[in-house]
């Protein structure tokens, strides 16, 4: 008498589960449908993924997301001292960008919490300056496939202009410096000259 009940207790369990997965799945929205499959593609084609992947493949070589600087910059170039951070456009408040658009509900939460962001922002980009690093933003709707080269190959414009900088203006001062600092040492025209001199170990990345 107990072994039929549970036999089939056991087959109705299977059949069910089998029943209601299935039935899972046809209740998914087009639009749902449609979200689940972009979230397992995201890995590859967010927006960080395609400056990555360009600068990589031309040769830069990057740190992510570096723990010991302000706003885990999303990649940290050494040789350029840059910082880039990746931003999405409405997260991050692009403004005048088409993809910054605040909802009509809830408008005061999104405007309080896109400009927390923003202030944010433009706080770690005013610390790394301080640190002596650059900062720059390559925006989300930068990246769209028609503007994709055209950011990237300006990026790229950009690094090779601060590393000629960087490196002109230590070429010039140091030899200049060099025999005044050696008659009469002033520790504040070294900081002034070297913008690195003030740096403490643990700031050197
Ligand atoms: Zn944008």
């Amino acid at each position: 008498m107990t072994r039929h009940p549970l036999k089939v207790t056991s087959l109705a369990r299977t059949l069910t589960k089998t029943h209601v997965n299935k039935q899972r799945m046809d209740k998914l929205t087009p639009q749902q449908r449609h979200k689940t499959m972009a979230s397992i593609r995201s890995k590859d084609t967010k927006p960080e993924m395609v400056v990555r992947r360009w600068l990589w493949g031309h040769g830069y070589r990057y740190r992510l997301n570096h723990p010991r600087l302000p706003g885990h910059p999303d990649l940290v170039l050494r040789k350029y001292r840059t910082c880039i951070f990746v931003n999405g456009c409405f997260w991050h408040g692009h403004e005048g960008c088409q993809s910054y658009t605040i909802p009509k509900t809830n408008t005061d939460f999104w405007v309080n919490k896109i400009t927390r962001n923003r202030e944010r922002d433009a706080r770690v980009q005013r610390e790394l300056a301080a640190m002596g690093w650059h900062s720059i933003t390559v925006w989300e709707c930068e990246l769209k496939p028609k503007n994709r080269e055209k950011t990237m190959e300006s990026l790229a414009f950009t690094l090779n202009k601060i590393f000629l900088q960087d490196h002109n203006a230590k070429r010039y001062i140091i030899p200049e410096q060099q025999p005044m600092m050696a008659a009469e040492p002033n520790p504040r025209n070294e900081v002034k000259n070297n913008p690195q001199a003030h740096l403490t170990k643990e700031e050197e990345v």
